[in-house]
């Protein structure tokens, strides 16, 4: 079929997609807005440990005082957490937000996408500054049950700690406080930023300026996947 053609595949958009960007990019609030895209689901690492936090099992006990200090988890716990999820779910699509996040767990889950015959499409790299960062993530609130994210003062609910989407209560996330996300942004410098030249070294890598509002990221980020 001739480039532009109605099935020219190549304007297909990826599917089997990384998010990076470090803690308050918006990797979260890009994934949210392109599952229902692109119809492939959003796996968060760090949903998935707060769900075993509320669950309070020992898994969550532990992402809790990791969490609580801004460490991480160790690799091979989040990796075998993502082999299980790959074993269980179709192989045509995913985005993994907060994952991977350190370069053993990039090369973890290399072998993982090996022994499921999947291969990673995209990789976004959502860029910002830290105090672009900071100042989004103290006035960050999210709803306990869908996981809409909000701004007390930029994206304010329509009434007061209330979701607009299901109406559950909206927190806020205790690894969002000052001392926390300094540590977490150190973490984020030491362990996670060289992540993009390993995909970049692939070629995979798009680069997405996410210090824009919403609609504008959508954009850029549908730009990148569909270039
Ligand atoms: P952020 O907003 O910082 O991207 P997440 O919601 O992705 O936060 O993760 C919250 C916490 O869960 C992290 O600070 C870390 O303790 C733990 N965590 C999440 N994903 C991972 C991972 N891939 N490896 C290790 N720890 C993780």
């Amino acid at each position: 079929m001739k480039s532009g053609g109605f099935f020219d595949v190549s304007r297909m958009p990826s599917r089997c997609i990384v998010l990076l960007g470090a803690p308050g990019s918006g990797k979260g609030t890009a994934a949210a807005w392109l599952t229902g895209r692109l119809k492939v689901p959003h796996v968060s690492t760090g949903d998935i440990l707060r769900a075993e936090m509320g669950a309070d099992t020992e898994l969550g006990r532990l992402a809790k005082s990791c969490g609580e200090t801004g460490r991480l988890v160790p690799d091979r716990i989040i990796t075998d957490l993502v082999e299980k999820w790959v074993d269980v779910h179709p192989r045509d699509g995913f985005l993994f937000d907060g994952f991977p996040r350190t370069l053993p767990q990039a090369e973890m889950f290399d072998e993982i996408l090996k022994r499921h015959a999947i291969r990673l499409d995209a990789v976004l790299n959502l860029i910002v500054s830290r105090a672009i960062v900071e100042e989004r993530i103290l006035g960050r609130v999210v709803c306990a049950q869908c996981k809409a994210v909000y701004h007390q003062s930029r994206v304010p609910p329509r009434c007061e700690a209330i979701c607009n989407v299901c109406g559950g209560a909206l927190t806020r996330r205790a690894d969002d406080e000052v001392g926390v996300f300094q540590e977490r942004w150190r973490v984020y410098e030491r362990e996670t930023a060289g992540l993009v030249d390993f995909y970049r070294a692939r070629g995979l890598v798009h680069d997405v300026d996410a210090a824009v509002d919403v609609g504008d990221l959508y954009d850029s980020v549908w730009k990148a996947l569909t270039s």
